[in-house]
């Protein structure tokens, strides 16, 4: 239902335009999905990783949530390392990846140019975001991925009158919230990896902590 709606969604215009009028990469011999992304995994899960978009070539080429280019291969064997995936790569939407115990959504679910959305895109979309959240009856905790989903969780938090002056954006800070435990890093881009700002090694034992958490094991 919800993601019948989100996939026959055409409430931003740039967006609609970028989407389906992106110029292909040389290397994609395919079809693109060129349409909005939905969210992927255990909707009854107690993780909800939020990230920020589809990539242009990545989730609008593939139609599934962090697929098919580097940040997903950063992302997903990340999480595989620390047992939130089944597996360590995310190809296609036929790879047969789960999620355990665990939801991926995005803030924005239609590609931006740059991975720049614009304000009243993300408004427009939060309300998708917004019931993917109320949906998660069994949530323990959230992890969100860069600024962008951190600001998103941000506005939900204010929809339930939650005092949010004392919750900042920091990489690897996790703050406690209404019986739910918000963590925050640093998105998974190539540009973050690469400049070693968000490390492997770092990041997996982060959400090696998470899931600890999630578990009941701290
Ligand atoms: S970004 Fe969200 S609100 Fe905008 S067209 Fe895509 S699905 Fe709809």
């Amino acid at each position: 239902m919800i993601n019948d709606e989100i996939i026959g969604c055409t409430k931003c215009d740039r967006l609609i335009k970028y989407r389906e009028f992106v110029e292909k990469h040389k290397k994609y011999n395919e079809e693109y999905w060129s349409r909005p992304i939905t969210g992927y995994g255990d909707i009854n899960g107690r993780l909800l990783i939020i990230g920020l978009a589809p990539a242009a070539h990545g989730g609008n080429r593939t139609g599934r949530i962090f697929t098919g280019d580097k940040s997903s291969d950063f992302l997903v064997s990340s999480l595989y390392s620390a047992g939130i995936t089944n597996q360590p790569e995310s190809r296609s939407r036929d790879d047969g990846l789960i999620y355990i115990d665990s939801y991926i959504t995005l803030a924005l679910k239609c590609a931006p140019p740059e991975n720049k959305p614009l304000k009243c895109e993300l408004k427009n979309c939060s309300v998708f975001l917004f019931n993917e959240i109320r949906s998660m009856v069994n949530l323990r905790a959230v992890l969100v991925l860069g600024r962008i989903a951190f600001d998103s969780y941000i506005n939900y938090l204010k929809t339930e009158n939650v005092d949010t002056k004392n919750i900042k954006f920091k990489n690897f800070a996790y703050y406690d919230i209404n019986n739910i435990r918000l963590y925050c890093s640093y998105h998974p881009s190539p540009r973050n990896v690469n400049t070693g700002l968000l490390k492997k090694d770092d990041f997996v034992n982060f959400l090696i902590s998470i899931r600890s958490y999630i578990n009941g094991n701290i």
